[in-house]
C-alpha cells in the first residue's frame, strides 16, 4: 500500500495517460480521476498498461491493477495452487493434441490462455520454430500477470517467476503472449516474444514460399516494443500489411470492449487476415460476430512452411493463403 500512495503521490495530474487509454476513449475509466482515488470507473479499466508507457512521472498501472484486484474481490485462484495456472483447461482445449517437444534449442513458455483456452497455437509456434531448424522443450506456468496476483508482493511475484525461469542457461525463452514477455522481463528475466525471436532468424523466414496475402498487424496493448518485430515478420514472409494504425481489444472488459473491436474491425478492413500476437486478441477476434479471420503470429509462419494444421480449430474459418516458392 505504501508503494501505492508514493506512486499517486508522484502524479502531477499532466493527463498523458488519458490520451493513450483505450478506455477513456470508448467513455469508460479516467486514469487521472483513477490516480487520485476515485474508484467509480475502475470496472471499465482493461488492465492494459498503455498508462505507464505514457506516463513520464509515476506508474499509473501499478496502481490502478492494485486498484482492480480490491474492486473486483480477486484472490490468488486456487487452479495456480493446484496446476500453476490461472484458469484450469476447458473442455475444448482438451481435444487438441499436445506438440510434440523434440529439442532444448528454446524453452517455449505458452502462458495460461494458450494451455488453457487455445493450445493449437502453441502447436502452431513448435512447428513454426523447427522450420528455422531448432528444436524447443516448454515452460509451463502463469507468468503471474492477472490482477489476482496483486495479493501477493512485488519480492514473491519476482521470487516465483525467476522459480519458473529457473537455472540461466542461455536457452532463450520464447513466450506466446505479450503480457507474458512483459511479465518476465519486468522480473529481470532474459524472455522474449515470438515474434522477436522469429526476426532473428529473418533469413530462414525469408527461404520459405512466399505468403501472398494481405494482413492485418494488431500487436495489442501490452506488446511493448514488438510492433516492428511483427512488421517485419510478416513482411519477410512476403504479406502486405494493410493497416497503419492499430490498439487495444478491450479484453471482456464491460461496456468498452465491443466498441475497442469494431474500431479495430474497421482499421483492419481489406485484409485476408488479421495477424495478431497475443492470445487473448486471439480469442476476441476469433470469436467477432462477422469478424475478420485471425491468426497468431506464430501460426502465420507455420502456414508459409506448409503447416497449416491448427487452422481447423479456429471459429472464424480461414480463407486458403497462397503460397509460392521464392
Ligand atoms: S499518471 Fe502520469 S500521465 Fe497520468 S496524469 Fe499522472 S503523471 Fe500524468
Ligand atoms: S490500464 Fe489501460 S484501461 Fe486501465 S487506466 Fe491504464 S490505459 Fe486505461
Amino acid at each position: 500500500m505504501e508503494k501505492t500512495a508514493k506512486l499517486r503521490e508522484a502524479c502531477v495530474g499532466c493527463g498523458d495517460c488519458r490520451e493513450v487509454c483505450p478506455s477513456y476513449g470508448c467513455g469508460g475509466c479516467d486514469p487521472v480521476s483513477l490516480m487520485v482515488g476515485d474508484y467509480s470507473g475502475i470496472h471499465a479499466c482493461i488492465g492494459c498498461g498503455l498508462c505507464s508507457r505514457a506516463c513520464k512521472h509515476t506508474d499509473p498501472h501499478y496502481v490502478v491493477m492494485e486498484m482492480l484486484r480490491e474492486a473486483k474481490g480477486l484472490h490468488v485462484p486456487d487452479s495456480y495452487r493446484s496446476c500453476g495456472m490461472v484458469i484450469e483447461p476447458s473442455e475444448e482445449s482438451k481435444t487438441v493434441p499436445s506438440p510434440k517437444f523434440d529439442g532444448s534449442d528454446v524453452r517455449l513458455m505458452p502462458g495460461c490462455v494458450v494451455k488453457c483456452r487455445v493450445p493449437f497455437l502453441e502447436n502452431a509456434a513448435v512447428s513454426a520454430i523447427k522450420t528455422i531448424g531448432l528444436g524447443c522443450g516448454e515452460l509451463e506456468g502463469c507468468c503471474l500477470y492477472p490482477a489476482a496476483f496483486r495479493e501477493m508482493n512485488d519480492e514473491e511475484r519476482d521470487s516465483r517467476r525467476r522459480e519458473l525461469a529457473g537455472p540461466v542457461d542461455g536457452t532463450p525463452i520464447v513466450t506466446l503472449c505479450t503480457g507474458c514477455t512483459m511479465e518476465m522481463v519486468s522480473s529481470g528475466i532474459d524472455a522474449l516474444h515470438i515474434s522477436e525471436f522469429l526476426l532473428q532468424h529473418v533469413e530462414s523466414l525469408k527461404s520459405l514460399p512466399r505468403l501472398h496475402a494481405k494482413v492485418a498487424v494488431q500487436p495489442g496493448c501490452t506488446s511493448g516494443k514488438i510492433e516492428s518485430a511483427m512488421f517485419g515478420v510478416v513482411r519477410a514472409l512476403g504479406c502486405t500489411v494493410v493497416n497503419e494504425v492499430f490498439g487495444c481489444c478491450g479484453k471482456s472488459t464491460k461496456d468498452v470492449s465491443e466498441k475497442l473491436m469494431l474500431q479495430r474491425q474497421k482499421e483492419c478492413d481489406g485484409a485476408d487476415v488479421v495477424v495478431v500476437a497475443c492470445p487473448t486478441c486471439f480469442r476476441k477476434y476469433d470469436s467477432f460476430d462477422g469478424g475478420i479471420p485471425v491468426v497468431h503470429i506464430g501460426e502465420l509462419v507455420a502456414i508459409a512452411a506448409g503447416d497449416a494444421s491448427s487452422l481447423c480449430y479456429h471459429k472464424i474459418s480461414i480463407p486458403k493463403l497462397e503460397r509460392k516458392i521464392p
